[in-house]
């Protein structure tokens, strides 16, 4: 099914459908429920609060996010079991807001340093509900300890008086290029029941191993054990993107938010210009993608073969195979990354059915800090 974009839209703009959103937080619960697996979606994609709560009602047991800002965005909409999946080091400011979200709702949070402990500690205090969970590197090499390191981080932990809960990794390396999502589970499968086993022989009670990204979600096998409960993160999965499709984690069909833009120029050669630049879009590339985004809807321009080439802040510029649309023709833009972009808009405008039904505001725009 092709993109229908609402008509008279105000350009550029971040669309959702609502069909294809529903159905992908539909698959997802339902691939978690079927797995035994805990669903605590990655709240970073969509930075909205209204969305958080469709993936509650589809079975999510609580949210992750990255920062504390969005942390706070979440626990005051009455979100009250959140996962920091950021290895925090929390001093002054921060360590003041992470001490109220932990009075609004349950926080834990990631720890990939010894260092980062007594900061924690002295952040939480004052909760009795101060949990971690130690970072483990399943070939990412971003952050993260590996299995015989994470022994150091969690006695660090409990000596400044932290509970330790489990472990957790993120598997980014699956962002590596096509065929990498099977070796890549199977990495985060190895490390989290490695870094388990190795907590429990050194004292501890590990009882939630923590994985997550949307191209191993569907494919992380749990070992059998009833010891631990498995918890799954995904987050790109609510929405998908060009890169979601390059990897194989999603068909154009569940792709569920898109840019439009307004086609502003017509150049030679097959080129033309719409009015959504890298400050709608982003300017992430990856090896395996020509280009920053894809036409997918539009004044007969859709479809493979019509590529954004270039940015500016305001412009980008569209090279295509087909007949360059007319200025004034509102093109539906697949971005190569979405996470990023939804960061770019104050809110969505959810259509269905080609039209616009409702806005929702991304809450969480701008929470990095
Ligand atoms: N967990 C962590 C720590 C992450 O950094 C990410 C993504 O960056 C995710 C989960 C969710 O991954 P994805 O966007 O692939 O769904």
């Amino acid at each position: 099914m092709p993109w229908e974009l609402p008509r008279d839209l105000d350009t550029p703009a971040l669309v959702v459908d609502l069909g294809r959103l529903e159905a992908n937080l539909a698959s997802m619960a339902s691939h978690a429920a079927t797995a035994g697996v805990a669903l605590q979606p990655h709240a970073k994609t969509h930075k909205s609060v209204e969305i958080a709560r469709r993936q509650r009602a589809h079975g999510a047991h609580g949210l992750t996010v990255a920062t504390v800002g969005e942390a706070e965005v979440f626990a005051t909409a009455g979100f009250d079991d959140l996962f920091v999946a950021y290895p925090l080091l929390p001093t002054g400011p921060k360590a003041t807001r992470l001490r109220a979200v932990g009075d609004l709702a349950r926080v834990r949070v990631g720890v990939a340093a010894p260092e980062a402990a007594p900061l924690l500690a002295r952040a939480l205090d004052a909760t009795t509900r101060a949990q971690v969970l130690v970072e483990l590197d399943a070939g990412h090499h971003r952050t993260g300890v590996s299995p015989e390191e994470a022994v150091a981080v969690a006695r660090a932990c409990a000596d400044a008086g932290l509970e330790v809960v489990g472990v957790f990794t993120h598997p980014g390396h699956v962002y590596g290029g096509p065929g990498a999502a099977a070796g890549a589970a199977a990495d985060e499968a190895r490390v989290l029941a490695e870094g388990a086993q190795r907590l429990a022989h050194a004292g501890f009670e590990p009882r939630v191993l923590s994985g997550g990204s949307t191209p191993t979600a569907r494919l992380a096998a749990p070992p059998a054990t009833d010891r631990w409960a498995h918890e799954q993160r995904p987050g790109s999965y609510v929405f998908n993107d060009r890169i979601q499709c390059a990897l194989g984690a999603a068909v154009p069909d569940q792709v569920a938010t898109v840019v439009a833009a307004t086609v502003v120029a017509r150049g030679p050669g097959g080129r033309f210009v719409i009015d959504a630049g890298s400050k709608a879009l982003g300017a992430e590339r990856v090896d395996y993608l020509v280009g920053f985004g894809e036409v997918v809807d539009g004044g007969g321009a859709g479809g493979p073969g019509s590529v954004v080439t270039r940015l500016s802040e305001h412009h980008g510029t569209v090279e295509t195979i087909r007949e360059p649309p007319a200025p004034g023709t509102v093109v539906a833009v697949v971005p190569n990354h979405v996470c990023p972009v939804v960061d770019h808009f104050d809110e969505y405008l959810v259509a269905d059915g080609g039209e616009i039904v409702d806005r929702w505001p991304v809450d969480a725009r701008g929470r990095l800090a």
